[in-house]
């Protein structure tokens, strides 16, 4: 694999990072997720958008525009052959000696990273993925696209080792979101998910959802769900870049409804699909 490390496009064996990096040493840095779908770009525009309001956050300089962040995007796809997978990005404060107020002169580190992965004609899209519940341990602004993740990652690996594939946080009696994804629930002809603030991340996949509400037919309902409302649900699913819109069928070993993707759920993943596949902008 080819990756891109600060200025450089480098075989992956030989790219590398300070070890007083302060994406290393802190958690001081911002990432984005975007995927790749027949060797195109999916909303990268939105992704970067939201790379520059995290940037914004916490007053953080972004190494280079957004025009060249778009192209070291389709570089790294036309060095990679990638057709279908996802680009990592993660901008950190940069490299000095270990200290906590923002370093003088340090210019911020870069890196972009592809993974291929078959994630349009996942089996799981099928089956449905199985969710957990698990208390949100982290901190006060998940609206910022931080690099600090170990609350999701112990999200992740006590679904792993419960055999789900993720785990929705729970805080305050309802649901804040998935360890990587955006939850919703669905009754009739209703979409619910949680109204934006400092408590969830702005996903751009909830945007593009809400942005075809009018071709799915559904109408959506902005409010908090508690965990017990999701059990009885008629359908339950998550977003993110790389799940795009999947089905949630059980969740803490229940099944929702029948047990099955639901008929808004497939409506969903077949529009997003539609619109990444064109190379949808947002
Ligand atoms: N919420 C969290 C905590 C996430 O980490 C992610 C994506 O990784 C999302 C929501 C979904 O965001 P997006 O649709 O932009 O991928």
């Amino acid at each position: 694999r080819i990756v891109y490390v600060n200025g450089a496009y480098l075989p992956e064996e030989e790219a590398t990072i300070s070890i007083f990096d302060r994406g290393f040493i802190f958690g001081d840095g911002i990432y984005e997720v975007s995927a790749v779908l027949g060797g195109k770009l999916v909303d990268c525009e939105a992704h970067l958008a939201r790379l520059e309001r995290s940037a914004g956050e916490i007053g953080l300089e972004l190494p280079c525009s957004r025009a060249e962040l778009v192209a070291i995007h389709q570089e790294l796809i036309s060095r990679n052959n990638l057709d279908e997978g996802s680009i990592y990005l993660q901008v950190s404060r940069g490299a000095a000696d270990r200290d906590f107020p923002f370093p003088k002169g340090v210019k911020a580190s870069l890196v972009l990273f592809t993974q291929a992965r078959q994630f349009a004609n996942t089996p799981l899209a099928k089956t449905g993925i199985k969710v957990v519940s698990t208390p949100d341990l982290r901190w006060a602004r998940r609206d910022i696209k931080s690099v600090n993740l170990l609350a999701p990652v112990l999200a992740k690996q006590f679904a792993a080792e419960n055999g789900a594939q993720e785990a929705w946080m729970i805080e305050d009696g309802v649901v804040t979101e998935g360890a990587s994804s955006t939850a919703w629930i669905v009754k009739g002809k209703t979409l619910i998910s949680r109204p934006l603030s400092h408590k969830v991340l702005p996903g751009i996949t909830r945007t593009a959802v809400l942005a075809f509400l009018a071709e799915s037919g559904f109408t959506f309902e902005e409010r908090e769900f508690t965990l017990e409302e999701a059990l009885d649900a008629e359908e339950a699913f998550i977003t993110s870049a790389t799940s795009l819109v999947m089905p949630v069928t059980t969740i803490d070993g229940h099944s929702i409804h029948n047990g099955a993707p639901g008929p808004a759920t497939i409506r969903l993943r077949e529009i997003y699909l539609d619109h990444a596949r064109k190379g949808g902008v947002l």
